[in-house]
């Protein structure tokens, strides 16, 4: 085995509060965990203003503040936290090996992945600007609903995940307005039937987003199309809620890990086991039902115990490296 090559108890990778957490266990736990930020040190919240729904936090905190706070947590138990990206895993022997940045190679007795998934968009200019500016367009009912009490919004989307979020919404605006791309829903007939019978939750079918509408600072309305007379027509609105599905990021554990039709990587019920002894998932990697940074951060807790109790049967004598940066 070359010189190069580091070896780690547990390895954790991505920075989200999944990630963080984890590290926070396996830290306090002994396990010397080294934990890779990926691209997005603090993950998807750090492109969020206001967290309302995280416990402990009265009066709120924004995201970027509050991932500062988890990492110096992990920081303090002495988590190595390291900027870096892994690009390649190999899960196939009992030494799981890691790749970071394509280069160097690490040999893991354990295996936290925690690398969350990534909402879908439009893409449309002005969706990805009042994106930006946190000013009116979101992917999550569940997180920014609150905040468009008793206004109006329109959601795109028709899925199950759509419908849920259509519905959630309902009970908190006023007037939710529900563009369908197609003449029907692709969610499940009792979800779809749930929506089209709340009275406040308009449908139009085969109608599209041609633009996100704004003052430049926040979002005033939507301009949308019938996709089949090519008539254009505005809603006023002061939410666009995107709800067209998430991208689990876990292409390079395709091969080695069970993974579900979209990419999420299956757990063992009730366990953050994968199908590989060694190699536990946690956050949003595994999850397309919560998504909620609560969620990641408790199943990242699990991910440590589950990890610690299996070196604890282990009991390996695979030897620590020193670190090479
Ligand atoms: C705009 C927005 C607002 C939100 N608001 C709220 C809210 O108010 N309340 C709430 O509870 N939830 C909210 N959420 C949802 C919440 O952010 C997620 O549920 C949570 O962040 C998931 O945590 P995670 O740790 O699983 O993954 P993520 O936060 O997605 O983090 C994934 C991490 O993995 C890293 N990574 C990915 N691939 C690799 C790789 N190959 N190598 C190394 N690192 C990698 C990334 O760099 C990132 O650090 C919001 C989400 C968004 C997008």
């Amino acid at each position: 085995m070359s010189d190069t090559i580091e070896k780690v108890k547990c390895l954790i990778i991505g920075s989200g509060p999944a990630g963080y957490t984890a590290a926070i266990y396996a830290a306090r736990a002994n396990m010397a965990p080294v934990l890779y930020q990926g691209t997005q040190p603090g993950g998807q919240l750090t492109t969020t203003n206001d967290v309302e729904n995280f416990p402990g936090y009265p009066d709120g905190i924004t995201g970027p503040e509050m991932m500062i706070e988890l990492q110096n947590q992990a920081a303090r138990f002495g988590t190595d936290v390291r900027d870096g990206w892994i690009t390649k895993v190999d899960f196939s022997g009992d030494i799981h090996k890691v790749w970071v940045n394509e280069t160097k190679e690490i040999h893991c007795q354990t295996v936290i992945i925690s690398t969350g998934a990534s909402a879908k968009y439009l893409g449309l200019e002005s969706e990805q600007k009042y994106l930006n500016l946190g000013g009116g367009v979101s992917a999550c009912a569940v997180c920014d609903g609150f905040f468009y009490r008793n206004q109006e919004v329109v959601l795109v989307g028709a899925g199950d995940s759509a419908a849920e979020e259509a519905h959630y919404l309902s009970k908190l605006c006023t007037k939710v307005t529900m563009l369908v791309r197609r003449d029907e829903f692709r969610a499940s007939k009792i979800m779809a039937s749930r929506v089209i019978n709340t009275p406040n939750i308009e449908i139009l079918y085969n109608t599209e987003t041609d633009e996100v509408l704004g003052d430049g600072q926040v979002v005033t309305g939507v301009r949308a199309y019938n996709n089949k007379t090519k008539e254009k027509f505005e809603i006023p609105a002061t939410g666009f809620f995107v709800a067209i599905g998430h991208k689990p990021n876990t292409d390079i554990f395709k091969g080695f890990l069970d993974l579900d039709e979209t990419g999420y990587i299956i757990n063992v019920p009730g366990t953050t086991k994968t199908n590989i002894e060694g190699v536990f998932v946690s956050g949003d990697a595994a999850d397309h039902v919560y998504r909620q940074a609560v969620t990641a951060a408790g199943t990242g807790c699990m991910a440590a115990l589950d990890a610690e109790r299996y070196l604890a049967a282990k009991e390996s004598d695979f030897e620590v490296s020193t670190p090479v940066y």
